[in-house]
C-alpha cells in the first residue's frame, strides 16, 4: 500500500505554527514512506476564506519546503462532485429530508437542555417501517440528513490517542445537505478522503468529534475509512490554544524574522514527537526517524526562546555559502547589496547570533556607515588613546590588507604606543563596527574595505 496523506487547511485565518504543524507531519510521513502528500484547500466558508490566506498557507509551505505533490484542490471547485455522490446517498437510501425548521429545532434544544440532556436532532424526520411521518409543510425546502446507524459502536484505532469508541446512539443524524443543496463540511471531507485515496488522517483532535461521523459515511459509501491520528493542541507561552485571535504569527513572519526553514522544521517537528532525547536534527534525519508511533498525546507547548536556541544551532551548522544568500535577502530589505565578502562574513559572525536578521544587522556595518553610540564612544575613544590611533591609520594604510598585515600593523603601534591591546582593539571595533563587542580585530578589519576602515578611524 502506498501511503497518501493530506493538509486540508480552511482559508479562514492566517496560517500559524500550530496549523502549519498539521501540514508537517503529513507531510514527513509521505516523504518518510515513500507516499504522496496532498494539499487540499477546505475553502467553503465563503464568508470567511480569503486569497490571502490561501496565499500564507502555500508562501508558508514552500519557505518550509512542505511540498506536495498533488493539488492543491480547492473544494469549491469540486461542488459537482459532491452533489454526485450526494445522489448516489439518496439513491441509496442513505438520506432523508428532514423539514424542522430553525424555531423548532431552537425549541427542541431548550427542552433537551431543561431536561438536561444533551442536545440532539431526534429523529422526527427519519423514515422507519410503519413510522407516520409529519405532514410535509408548505413551501420549505429540505435540509438531507444522514441516517446514522442505530446500535452498536464507531471505533478506531486513533494512532495518538489509541482505540476510541463512541456509541452510534451518541451520534445524531447529520445535515449533509442544505435546503439549496450545497453538500456540508463533514460529508465534502469525505468525499475527498476517498477521491484522494488518503490511507492516513493525520490531523488536529479538534475534528475527534467529527471522525465518528465521518467513519459512518465512509461505510455507507462502501469504503474503509483511512487511519486517522489526531494531534494535540499546541498552546501559546500563556497555555492558552495557540490562535490568531490571541497573538499567533502568521508562518511566514517568522521568514522575515530571520528563521532558518530547516530549525523551524526541527523545532515544529519537537512539538509533538520526539526520538529519544534528540533536540537538534537536520531535515533528513527527521525524515529518516519519523513515523507515527513517537506522536506525543498530550499538548505541547510553543516556547519563543527555544526556537530562538534551535535556530541558532542551525545557523551555527549552516555552511556560509548556503547562509549567504537568506541573509542578503534580510539585507536588500534594508537596501543594502551586498557583494562576494558576504559568505566570510556570516562564517565570522555567525556564532553570535540567533538569526539572519541579526547576522544582517553585522553584516551590515560592512556595507552601510554605522553610527557609534556615544556611550561607547566617550567610554573607549578617549583622548588619551588618539594618538595611537593616528599612529594605527598611518600603518593601516600602508600595510598589505591581509590578516598577517593587519595584525603586524596592530602590534607595531600597541609596542610604539606601551599600551595594551584591548586599549587600542576597543575604541577600533567601536569605531569601525559601531560597538566594542566584535569577533578577533584582524579578522573584521581584514574583511572591511581598507578606505572605509581608515575614514572611520578619522572619526576619533
Ligand atoms: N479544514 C480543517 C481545518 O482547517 C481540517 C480538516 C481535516 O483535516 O480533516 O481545521
Amino acid at each position: 500500500m502506498t501511503v497518501r496523506t493530506r493538509f486540508a487547511p480552511s482559508p479562514t485565518g492566517f496560517i500559524h505554527l500550530g496549523n502549519i504543524r498539521s501540514a508537517l507531519y503529513p507531510w514527513a510521513f509521505a516523504r518518510a514512506t515513500g507516499g504522496t502528500f496532498i494539499l487540499r484547500i477546505e475553502d467553503t466558508d465563503l464568508e470567511r476564506s480569503s486569497q490571502a490566506a490561501v496565499d500564507v498557507i502555500i508562501e508558508g509551505m514552500k519557505w518550509l519546503g512542505l511540498d506536495h505533490d498533488e493539488g492543491p484542490f480547492y473544494q469549491m471547485q469540486r461542488m459537482d462532485r459532491y452533489k454526485a455522490v450526494l445522489a448516489e446517498m439518496v439513491a441509496g437510501g442513505h438520506v432523508y429530508p428532514c423539514y424542522m425548521s430553525m424555531a423548532e429545532l431552537d425549541a427542541l434544544r431548550e427542552r433537551q437542555m431543561a431536561n438536561k440532556e444533551k442536545p440532539r436532532y431526534d429523529g422526527t424526520w427519519r423514515p422507519e417501517p410503519g413510522k407516520v411521518l409529519p405532514p410535509v409543510p408548505e413551501g420549505v425546502k429540505p435540509v438531507l440528513r444522514f441516517k446514522n446507524p442505530q446500535g452498536g459502536v464507531v471505533a478506531w484505532d486513533d494512532k495518538v490517542k489509541g482505540l476510541i469508541e463512541i456509541r452510534n446512539d451518541e451520534l445524531d443524524d447529520l445535515v449533509i445537505a442544505r435546503p439549496d443543496g450545497t453538500p456540508t463540511y463533514n460529508f465534502c471531507v469525505v468525499v475527498d478522503d476517498i477521491d484522494m485515496a488518503i490511507t492516513h488522517v493525520i490531523r488536529g483532535d479538534d475534528h475527534v468529534n467529527n471522525t465518528p461521523r465521518q467513519i459512518n459515511i465512509f461505510r455507507a459509501l462502501g469504503k474503509e475509512p483511512p487511519v486517522y491520528a489526531h494531534l494535540p493542541t499546541v498552546l501559546n507561552e500563556q497555555g492558552e490554544k495557540m490562535s490568531k485571535r490571541n497573538g499567533a504569527k502568521p508562518v511566514t513572519q517568522y521568514r522575515d524574522e530571520g528563521y532558518l526553514p530547516d530549525a523551524m522544521v526541527n523545532y515544529l517537528a519537537r512539538l509533538g514527537w520526539s526520538h529519544g532525547d534528540d533536540e537538534i536534527f537536520s531535515r533528513a534525519q527527521f525524515l529518516e526517524w519519523f513515523n507515527l508511533d513517537h506522536l506525543g498525546r498530550s499538548a505541547a507547548q510553543f516556547d519563543e526562546a527555544k526556537l530562538r536556541w534551535v535556530n541558532a544551532q542551525h545557523l551555527k551548522a549552516m555552511d556560509d555559502a548556503a547562509l549567504a544568500p537568506l541573509v542578503a535577502e534580510q539585507l536588500q530589505k534594508r537596501g543594502i547589496t551586498a557583494d562576494e565578502r558576504l559568505p566570510r562574513i556570516c562564517g565570522l559572525f555567525k556564532d553570535r547570533c540567533d538569526t539572519t536578521v541579526a547576522l544582517a544587522g553585522w553584516a551590515a556595518a560592512f556595507y552601510a556607515d554605522v553610527t557609534p553610540g556615544a556611550e561607547e564612544l566617550a567610554q573607549h575613544v578617549t583622548d588619551a588613546i588618539k594618538p595611537a590611533l593616528a599612529t594605527l591609520a598611518q600603518k593601516l594604510a600602508a600595510c598589505a590588507w591581509d590578516k598577517p598585515g593587519i595584525s603586524g600593523a596592530i602590534k607595531e603601534t600597541i609596542a610604539a604606543h606601551g599600551i595594551k591591546m584591548p586599549q587600542l582593539a576597543m575604541p577600533v571595533r567601536v569605531l569601525v563596527m559601531g560597538t566594542a563587542q566584535t569577533p578577533s580585530l584582524d579578522a573584521v578589519l581584514e574583511l572591511q574595505n581598507q578606505q572605509t576602515v581608515l575614514a572611520r578611524l578619522q572619526n576619533a
